[in-house]
């Protein structure tokens, strides 16, 4: 099946180079110029995952996101030229998948495309075979102010980078993250960072779990894909 991507940027020149790739990677696409009618084209259409510009005329990428969020799981991926909007995106939790910092290479985009493809498969896969969903968020205590982590009468406390990692796992428990979007969701500068430095920090983030909740793993590794948190 061929998966299609709905492309909402109002830059001709933007939304024809990402066409350009997206056909070449083998997707098909829908471009749509302004954030007015997106949520219905979106309700009748059904693509597989959706990028979105910040910047739109009509209505503005939150908004749309909001919208889409209402009634729709679609996956997200924010385009922005504006770096300083990242933190804002991620405070909001508006629920996007991703987000990517303008100017960005089609490649990146294309491959940030398949990542989130690939661990939807992967979740899907993994529900089908009983894949069970515990809430444990329960279970822990996270202080943002203070970077600790409380279970019980037990506290650690962590890195920025290993709070906000664990943060965005336990949110989601048993949904898999791909190591890019994991990524995506610690450096809000977008700057490349190789797949092992994740992998060292969700190690460091184990250990420190460890050592207040010893009797089981929560964060567990989702081969070739990524991380899932779960009790
Ligand atoms: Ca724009």
């Amino acid at each position: 099946m061929t998966e299609r991507i709905l492309i909402v940027e109002d830059e001709p020149k933007i939304a024809d180079l990402l066409q350009k790739y997206l056909h070449n990677a083998g997707y098909q696409t829908h471009w749509l110029s302004s954030g007015i009618g997106v949520s219905d084209w979106v309700r009748i259409e059904k693509p597989d995952l959706m990028l979105l510009d910040l910047m739109l005329p009509g209505k503005d990428g939150l908004e749309v996101c909001k919208e889409i969020r209402q009634f729709s799981p679609l996956p997200i991926i924010m385009l922005t030229a504006r770096v300083e909007e990242i933190d804002r995106l991620l405070g909001l939790e508006l629920g996007a998948d991703d987000y990517i910092c303008k100017p960005f290479s089609p490649r990146e985009v294309v491959a940030r495309i398949k990542a989130i493809l690939r661990r939807l498969q992967a979740f899907a896969a993994a529900s089908n075979n009983g894949g069970s969903q515990t809430n444990v968020s329960t279970l822990l205590e996270l202080d943002r102010d203070r970077l600790t982590i409380k279970a019980g009468e037990r506290e650690t406390t962590l890195t920025l980078v290993e709070f906000e990692l664990l943060a965005a796992l336990q949110q989601h428990p048993g949904r898999i993250f791909g190591r890019e979007q994991l990524m995506s969701r610690v450096y809000s500068d977008n700057r490349i960072v190789s797949d092992r430095t994740i992998d060292s920090h969700i190690k460091k983030l184990r250990k420190k779990l460890a050592e207040i909740i010893p009797q089981q793993e929560l964060i567990h590794s989702v081969y070739s894909v990524g991380y899932k948190f779960e009790a």
